[in-house]
């Protein structure tokens, strides 16, 4: 992976946003660098990018010289005792789905931005909460100061096709509580996301190729 691939893989993303029907000047692409070292987040960096996000707390702390003004997103699933370790690092939590692990954000990181995750496909391996609880969740991680921005949700595996019922239930939701964000859609599925609205994309594959195995980690 060199600079200049990812330079051109963006742009072969941002023409799929355009097939899609979306348009690239409105959806925010976060560079996924999970799995890969700094020099991912220095080609996205070159390539234009300002947004990275990133899976696990050890790897980011790792990691942690190269993000410099980037906006760093956390996305993977967080146990509340890893919030510490990476609260100075993150702009923006986009894996808050339970009230445990707002709780401890608003301790570490006071008046930090965050989404809401919903599970929109009761797939027990997702990380989420369920639809019928996000408003009340968006209620109460206001009621502790943080910024909640949007929604954001991992798409039902599988099929792309079987995955827009889940993206469109994740947009009305956001329009029913008046939240502009919509983190949606991957690299496998996501023209069904920027179908159904989404606002930002979280990509990794398509920019940067397949993540190197990780056998500490099983994936
Ligand atoms: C890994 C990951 C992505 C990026 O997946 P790709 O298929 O490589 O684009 C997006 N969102 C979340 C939550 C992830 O864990």
């Amino acid at each position: 992976m060199t600079p200049l691939d990812v330079a051109a893989n963006l742009r072969v993303v941002r023409d799929r946003i355009v097939a899609a029907g979306g348009d690239p000047a409105r959806v925010r692409v976060v560079a996924v660098t999970k799995g890969f070292g700094p020099e991912a987040v220095e080609a996205a960096r070159a390539a234009g990018l300002d947004d990275v996000g990133e899976n696990y707390a050890q790897e980011m702390l790792a990691k942690r010289a190269s993000f410099g003004d980037l906006t760093v997103h956390f996305i993977g699933r967080l146990q509340t005792n890893k919030v510490r370790l990476v609260a100075a690092l993150v702009d923006c939590w986009q894996s808050v789905d339970r009230l445990a692990l707002a709780d401890e954000i608003a301790r570490r990181a006071p008046g930090a931005r965050i989404l809401v995750q919903v599970n929109v496909s009761d797939e027990p391996q997702k990380g989420g909460c369920a639809p019928s609880e996000a408003g009340e969740l968006v209620r109460r991680c206001r009621d502790l100061g943080l910024v909640v921005s949007g929604l954001m949700t991992v798409g039902r595996t599988g099929d792309p096709d079987a995955v827009r019922p889940g993206f469109a239930l994740l947009s009305g939701l956001a329009d029913r509580l008046g939240l502009p964000e919509r983190s949606m859609g991957m690299t496998h599925d996501l023209e069904a996301a920027v179908t159904e609205g989404a606002t930002m994309i979280r990509v990794g594959t398509a920019l940067f190729g397949n993540r190197p195995p990780d056998p500490s980690r099983g994936n």
